[in-house]
């Protein structure tokens, strides 16, 4: 059975009651800070990316820096970030575009955003939420597990569709705080392995919650 409204309805109150001051854990001083720390994210916790850049936006502040040096200098300063060769090739290439086109500043525009080399519209999606304040919800890893396991979509649902549906059923002016809150909600309660689902208080209404307790009694 999926999820009907109403329980999700009651899924937001829970979340907003356990997750009150749920926020972005990315730490930027501005837009452009949060579109490279975004953007070294994927594929990575944010504690690793938080030590990175505290280092990293010392040395970098602006498009102009990123490209003042070669790439093998970038990719050693990031080195210890998954991905690094190509995400060092994308952040200067990012930096170019925002130069060339963008007058160095970066674009608060989720579509602009995406034409932007790395960025995808997760990435997009939360930078536009949380640097500009533009009510959007981003999908990643947390979001959709969480999504899944309470059958508000289908295992084989595209991130895209989630977005959607999620948006269909939430208050426009509550997207960016539900999107912090159940990221916070499947990062310390509904992880990825040993969800709490014994002290869960979607359990009752949760598909894979009480499929995990009925196996775990047998
Ligand atoms: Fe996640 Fe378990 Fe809670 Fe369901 S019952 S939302 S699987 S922690």
């Amino acid at each position: 059975m999926m999820m009907t409204k109403k329980q999700w309805e009651f899924c937001l109150d829970q979340f907003a009651e356990m997750f009150p001051d749920a926020h972005c854990e990315l730490v930027h001083a501005n837009p452009f800070e949060l579109l490279i720390a975004t953007l070294l994210s994927a594929q990575c916790t944010d504690v690793l990316v938080n030590r990175v850049t505290s280092v990293l936006f010392k040395k970098y502040k602006t498009p102009e820096d990123y490209l003042s040096v070669d790439c093998e200098e970038l990719q050693n300063d990031i080195r210890s970030i998954g991905l690094f060769r190509n995400k060092a090739k994308n952040i200067q290439a990012l930096s170019r575009l925002l130069i060339e086109v963008y007058s160095g500043e970066v674009p608060p525009n989720r579509d602009l955003l995406m034409t932007l080399p790395g960025v995808g519209r997760k990435t997009a999606n939360v930078v536009v939420s949380n640097a500009f304040g533009i009510p959007a919800l981003a999908v990643d890893t947390h979001v959709e597990r969480v999504a899944k396991r309470l059958a508000m979509n289908r295992w084989k649902d595209s991130p895209l569709a989630v977005e959607e549906k999620i948006m269909r059923w939430t208050p426009m002016n509550k997207w960016t705080d539900t999107h912090h809150q159940i990221i916070f909600f499947g990062r310390y309660h509904c992880k990825a392995q040993n969800p709490g689902c014994a002290v869960c208080p979607l359990l009752p209404i949760c598909r894979e919650g009480k499929k995990r307790m009925k196996t775990n009694a047998n």
